[in-house]
C-alpha cells in the first residue's frame, strides 16, 4: 500500500469521479475543492449512454438516475421556419441500440450523486475551502501547496477545470482559446407540467446561433442554452445578461422558439472557450483529468461524459500498470484521440449549426433526408463507447 493518498485538485465532476475510480482499486485519495462548499450552481448536463456506463462503473448511477430526467425524444428544428428536421426517439429502441438510456440532469444533482457515493466509500477524503496553488514532483512523492499548508501524496490529479493551475504548472498547452461565440444560459422554474414538446431535448438551428433546451429537476425547470456568434468584451469569463440583449441575436425566429426565450430568465452569459488538444499531459506522478486538459465547446454535450470516462480509464490503467507514472502514460494515450475528436467536432458543429444561406439549405435537406437510425449511426462512436472495456 502506498504511504500517501493520491491528491486531487478540484472537486467538480472530474475530481470526484476520479476519486471514485481510484477507490475501485483500493487507492486512497484526498480531494481539495477551492469553494467553501461543493458547488450547487450550474444547470443542465446531458448524460448519453457512454456517460451512464461510466457512472455504473463508478457505482454512482443508482444515486444519480432518480435525479435525472428521461426526455422522450430529441428534436432538431429550423429556428426560422420551425420545421422539424430530425426526430430521434429516446425510449426503448434507442436503449436497445446503445444498451443504456439517454438522460439529462442538473449539474448539482450529478455532483451530489457522485459526492454521496464518495462519502459512502472508504478511503476518499473530501476537503473544501482549499485552493491548490502549486505542486512539486519529488522523488517518490508529490507535494502540493495551499496557502501556508503543504500536503504529500503518492501522485496528483489536476481536476481543476478549464483554467487549471496544475496544467499551467505542468507547462501543458497554452491559455484556453476564446471563440467568437457567446453562451447564454437560463434555468427557468415551471410550476405546471411541461408540454410534450418542452419535455424533449430540442436543438434549434438559427442563423448565427443555436438554442438547446430540455427539462431538469424532474421536469420542474427548463434548462435553456443559447449560443450566438459574437465577441466577448466583458471583464472575466461570465456575467449576468438581459433578455433584450439576447433577443437582439434572434431577429426572425419561429414563435415556439420565441416563446421559450421570452419566458426564460434570469440569463447568465459565458465566453465560449476550449482548450486545444494537448499532445501529452502527464509528467511522472502528475496528470490531468476532465476540463483541465480537454475542455471543449459544449456543442456535442460531452463535457461531463468525457470527465466521467477519464475517471474510468484512469481507474483501469492504475489497476494494471506497475507504477503510477506508467498508469498515467497509458491513461493519456488512451484518452487523447477520443477527447481531441470531441473538441474538434464540437468546433465544426458550431459552424454548421450557425450557418445561413446555401449552407443552411443543404444542412437542412441532409437532416431531413437522413433517417433517424442513420443519424444515430453517425453518433455511435460517442455513445457505443465503453470506457471500462479497455
Ligand atoms: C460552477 C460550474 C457550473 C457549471 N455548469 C455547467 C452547466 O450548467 N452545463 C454544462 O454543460 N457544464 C457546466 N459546467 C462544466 C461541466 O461541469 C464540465 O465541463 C464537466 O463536468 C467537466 O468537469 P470538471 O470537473 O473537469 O471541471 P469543472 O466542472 O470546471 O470543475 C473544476 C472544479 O475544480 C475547482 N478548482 C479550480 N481550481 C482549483 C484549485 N486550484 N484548487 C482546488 N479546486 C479548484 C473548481 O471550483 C471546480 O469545482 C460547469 C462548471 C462549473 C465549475
Amino acid at each position: 500500500m502506498p504511504a500517501h493518498p493520491i491528491l486531487i485538485a478540484g472537486g467538480g465532476i472530474a475530481g470526484i469521479a476520479g476519486a471514485l475510480g481510484l477507490a475501485r482499486n483500493g487507492r486512497e485519495s484526498r480531494v481539495f475543492e477551492q469553494a467553501k462548499a461543493f458547488e450547487t450552481v450550474g444547470a443542465g448536463l446531458q448524460i448519453g449512454p457512454n456517460a451512464v456506463r461510466a457512472l455504473k462503473y463508478l457505482g454512482a448511477w443508482d444515486i444519480v438516475a432518480p435525479a435525472s430526467f428521461a426526455p422522450a425524444a430529441i428534436f432538431i428544428r429550423d429556428g426560422r421556419s420551425g420545421r422539424i428536421l430530425q426526430e430521434i426517439r429516446l425510449g426503448g429502441e434507442f436503449e436497445r441500440r446503445f444498451g443504456e438510456p439517454y438522460r439529462v440532469v442538473h449539474r448539482a444533482d450529478l455532483l451530489a450523486g457522485l459526492i454521496a457515493q464518495a462519502k459512502a466509500q472508504a478511503g476518499i477524503e473530501l476537503i473544501t475551502g482549499t485552493r491548490i496553488e502549486g505542486f512539486s514532483d519529488k522523488v517518490g512523492y508529490v507535494e502540493v501547496r495551499a496557502g501556508d499548508e503543504t500536503f504529500r501524496g503518492e501522485a496528483l490529479l489536476g481536476a481543476d477545470g478549464i483554467r487549471s493551475a496544475i496544467r499551467k504548472g505542468l507547462g501543458v498547452g497554452g491559455e484556453p482559446q476564446l471563440h467568437k461565440q457567446i453562451l447564454y444560459r437560463a434555468l427557468t422554474p415551471f410550476d405546471r407540467p411541461l408540454s410534450e414538446r418542452l419535455s424533449a431535448i430540442t436543438l434549434w438551428l438559427c442563423q448565427n446561433g443555436h438554442v438547446v433546451h430540455y427539462p431538469v429537476r424532474g421536469g420542474s425547470a427548463l434548462n435553456v442554452v443559447a449560443a450566438v456568434n459574437g465577441t466577448w468584451t466583458d471583464e472575466g469569463w461570465s456575467s449576468p445578461a438581459d433578455r433584450p440583449e439576447l433577443m437582439a441575436h434572434f431577429a426572425k425566429i419561429d414563435p415556439d422558439l420565441f416563446h421559450v426565450l421570452a419566458v426564460s430568465s434570469p440569463w447568465q452569459k459565458w465566453a465560449a472557450a476550449d482548450q486545444p488538444p494537448a499532445e501529452s499531459w502527464s509528467r511522472n506522478r502528475v496528470t490531468l483529468i476532465g476540463d483541465a486538459v480537454h475542455a471543449a465547446l459544449p456543442y456535442l454535450a460531452q463535457g461531463a461524459a468525457m470527465a466521467l470516462e477519464d475517471a474510468v480509464a484512469l481507474s483501469r490503467c492504475t489497476q494494471r500498470a506497475d507504477t503510477i507514472a506508467d498508469a498515467f502514460r497509458a491513461y493519456e494515450k488512451l484518452r487523447r484521440p477520443r477527447t481531441a475528436r470531441i473538441a474538434v467536432d464540437s468546433r465544426r458543429l458550431g459552424r454548421i449549426y450557425h450557418a445561413g444561406g446555401a449552407v443552411r439549405v443543404v444542412r437542412n435537406a441532409i437532416l431531413r433526408l437522413t433517417d433517424p437510425a442513420g443519424f444515430l449511426d453517425r453518433l455511435a462512436w460517442i455513445y457505443d463507447f465503453d470506457p471500462a472495456a479497455i
